[in-house]
């Protein structure tokens, strides 16, 4: 495959959709967003998004094929998102075949963080490995493996839900059912929540303002994020004893806070992964930033393609 080739990957949000035209060599021809309906009901984004593929098969007629980007569970087998968090009234709803209906080309749906792990892969920090996880520190946590290269999708297709990894058996209820998720810690607004308590400062609004202070010097700040890095950190240990991976990219919103955070997961892979272990592990940023969904997508697309 060469940039002759070129696939479609559409991100869908619950605040943008992101479409993207990429080349097999990682070239972006074509990237936008809209906002998504707020209505968020199925029909109403089934045809939105119809539209933007009709609208984009026009100008990009050779497409070999149309990646789309889900948040929730997604049925692999069915090709349905079974529910999602982003959009509660969407109970098995059929988007791929849905989209399918308007065009002659393989179709398929993965989840986002799927998507987001993905493009990481191909084009971002982890192009060159085998074997790389992707942690997205967002609302929620999300994760994807890719193992020999390829996508791990477990047996029903839910595979890689790395943020619920329980750091602590009896810790706080995370709501997924368990105990003590990386999530439950990492999530956007417990994160804020666990802040704007140990800062004393209910008025925090956005994990970027916990760095900011970091930045000029409160060392409540820095302790906070160093201490958030340390739980994270307790999670990649977990995850470095199950899969060897070559590389760990951290994505996501909070990834963005930088430095104390990254300190904080080096200190306990340090104090308690295998050494051989922890001696080799990249843990990287993400590269692609926030297209990275809609670029993962259209990775999607390209798979759907080269397998017809
Ligand atoms: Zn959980």
């Amino acid at each position: 495959l060469t940039d002759q080739n070129y696939a479609i990957g559409i991100d869908l949000g619950g605040t943008f959709i992101k479409t993207a035209v990429v080349t097999a060599n990682g070239n972006v021809l074509h990237k936008h967003q809209i906002d998504t309906p707020t209505t968020r009901k199925p029909d109403d984004i089934i045809k939105i998004m119809s539209n933007l593929v009709s609208e984009l098969l026009e100008k990009y007629p050779q497409a070999i094929g149309i990646g789309i980007g889900s948040p929730g569970l997604v049925d692999k087998e069915r090709n349905l998102i079974r529910e999602s968090p982003n959009f509660p009234s969407w109970i098995n709803v059929p988007l791929r075949q849905a989209i399918a209906d308007h065009v002659h080309l393989p179709v398929f749906l993965e989840n986002d963080v799927n998507c987001f792990g993905l493009a990481e892969h191909r084009w971002g920090a982890g192009e060159g490995t085998k074997y790389m996880l992707a942690l997205a520190l967002g609302t929620g946590v999300g994760g994807a493996v890719i193992i020999e290269g390829k996508l791990y999708r477990g047996c029903s297709g839910s595979a890689g839900e790395l943020g619920h990894i329980s750091v602590d058996r009896n810790g706080p209820q995370c709501l997924c059912g368990n105990l003590g998720c990386l999530e439950r810690y990492l999530g956007n607004s417990w994160f804020l929540e666990a802040a704007s308590e140990e800062l004393s400062d209910p008025s925090l609004q956005s994990p970027v303002e916990v760095s900011e202070r970091a930045k000029n010097g409160d060392r409540k700040a820095v302790q906070f994020l160093e201490g958030r890095g340390e739980i994270l950190g307790s999670g990649c240990v977990s995850l470095m004893n199950i899969f060897d991976p070559e590389m760990i990219v951290i994505g996501g919103g909070l990834s963005k806070v930088g430095e104390p955070l990254f300190n904080g997961i080096w200190k306990i892979v340090r104090e308690r992964a295998y050494a051989s272990l922890a001696k080799k592990i990249k843990i990287v940023p993400a590269k692609l930033g926030t297209t990275a969904g809609a670029l993962g997508a259209a990775a999607v697309g390209f798979e759907a393609g080269e397998s017809q």
